[in-house]
């Protein structure tokens, strides 16, 4: 009777060994000769239909395509009632020496501003305004390119030092950012991606008559378009971060508030993130140390997610930045420079979040393959895909992982493992993260029984601009 049990035991651990095994080993035998023989256009059309964990570095006002702004800056019914004018001639009503980085730049086109804003201004500078809806076509193309990266000639400055300027009262109206969040969910549910862990600001937002929003009034906003039934439909799930500028005179104070606010509204909002451009050292990352501390010894943490080594020289803002208690590192693109940190990184619980595209176009990364993300893969750091200001390279996050196969050659086991740590190292609740790591589990099962079925996979019909200039041949097939 023992013999037999464990002749079964044998039997069974045998037989759960083949039912259980082969199909990640298949799949990885079956995704090499894929690379082999796929035009670029199916190995797109594959990417895309991949179950995605998510997109855990991502900027909600900086992932806004340019037709969603134009559309519903324009439509004052859906946009809690404001009117829009933005700069469509540069007359000097203001003489030489003005203020060109402030917030009414007097030369920068496309700078756009409420009604209210509009009112206060003398008549030349209203003549310098247009309403948005009365731009002709070729206004309304150059208002469209203004907010993205679309020319040769464009990268970090035009980003850091014209993009958000040129937003200017569009980004202080919630029902703007609550839109840009539900076009952002219904995208991301066509490309079959399952999270999304988005950075919000919910202070300085103001109503059409100039009059502020409480930050808990304009949360409100988020949370009622998250529960709203185009939101739930996607079956997107969605997490904040509170971002703080960290070059601010006040960014220590903006810090405080944030952290009390989560505190108090753990629900959705789930961690703090430090923005804002590295090269400006009034935000080095050590500056914030004490008021973490302090606000460490008064609560429990929140997570912390932060910018750091987006930058051009070695430094050591990662090492600071791990040292101020973040769990995730947001770039950490010179971590390859600092051996001692990518030494402690490897196989250790933090992971860092890769943005190809954005540092590809922001010039921290000569050419895709220049960057050091194959080997903080290969080497043990924990790392995923995300797509940071997604808006402005008009892309998404299926562009990062053609790009990232197209150039390292991933197998089937590193796409799994993007995925998952997209999931596994999101700041939702543990019981949350189980239940969508499932999910993932679940979805990823059906895809690979689909391609070893030879079942046809779709084509992508409609694709973002960077990847059809970035490899032509996925859009011309
Ligand atoms: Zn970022």
């Amino acid at each position: 009777m023992f013999i037999r049990t464990i002749a079964l035991l044998c039997l069974l651990t045998f037989s759960l060994h083949i039912v259980a095994a082969p199909s990640s080993t298949y799949m990885n035998e079956w995704f090499t000769a894929f690379k082999q023989r796929a035009t670029p256009a199916q190995m797109y059309n594959f990417l895309h239909a991949m179950p995605k964990g998510g997109d855990i570095h991502h900027h909600l006002s900086g992932a806004g395509m340019s037709e969603w702004w134009w559309d519903i800056a324009t439509n004052s019914k859906q946009n809690g009632g404001y009117t829009y004018y933005t700069k469509t001639k540069p007359t000097l009503c203001n003489g030489y020496g003005t203020n060109e980085f402030g917030f009414n730049p007097q030369l920068l086109m496309f700078h756009t501003i409420s009604a209210f804003t509009y009112e206060q201004l003398s008549s030349c500078e209203k003549s310098n305004y247009t309403l948005l809806t009365n731009l002709s076509k070729t206004q309304k193309q150059g208002f469209l390119n203004s907010i993205r990266l679309d020319k040769p000639h464009e990268g970090r400055d035009e980003f850091f030092q014209t993009h958000w300027q040129r937003l200017g009262d569009m980004l202080l109206n919630p029902h703007i950012q609550t839109h840009l969040l539900l076009k952002n969910m219904q995208a991301y549910q066509k490309e079959n991606v399952l999270y999304l862990e988005t950075q919000i600001q919910v202070t300085g937002m103001r109503f059409p008559d100039g009059f502020a929003y409480t930050p808990k009034a304009t949360a409100e906003l988020f949370v009622e378009m998250l529960e709203s039934d185009a939101a739930v439909d996607t079956n997107v799930q969605v997490r904040f971060q509170l971002a703080i500028v960290r070059f601010l005179p006040n960014a220590e104070q903006q810090l405080e508030e944030a952290w009390t606010f989560i505190n108090e509204n753990r629900d959705y909002f789930v961690g703090i993130n430090f923005v804002g451009r590295e090269d400006n050292d009034r935000g080095y990352p050590l500056r914030f140390l004490p008021t973490l501390r302090k606000l460490r010894a008064q609560s429990p943490p929140v997570s912390l997610s932060v910018h750091a080594g987006e930058s051009d020289e070695p430094n050591t803002h990662i090492r600071d930045t791990l040292l101020l208690g973040a769990d995730r590192i947001g770039h950490g693109y010179n971590l390859i420079e600092d051996p001692d940190t990518l030494l402690m990184m490897r196989n250790s619980p933090y992971l860092v979040e890769i943005n190809l595209i954005s540092n590809l176009l922001l010039e921290y990364a000569e050419s895709i393959d220049a960057h050091p993300f194959p080997e903080y893969l290969r080497t043990g750091v924990p790392v995923t895909l995300s797509t940071d200001d997604r808006g402005m390279w008009s892309s998404n996050l299926t562009d990062e992982f053609y790009v990232a196969v197209s150039h390292f050659n991933l197998s089937w086991d590193e796409l799994v493992e993007l995925n998952t740590n997209a999931i596994a190292h999101s700041f939702m609740s543990d019981e949350d993260r189980e239940t969508l790591l499932h999910r993932l589990k679940k979805e990823t099962q059906r895809f690979i029984d689909k391609r070893l079925n030879n079942t046809p996979i779709a084509d992508v019909k409609q694709h973002y601009t960077f990847i059809c200039s970035f490899a032509p041949a996925v859009c011309s097939e």
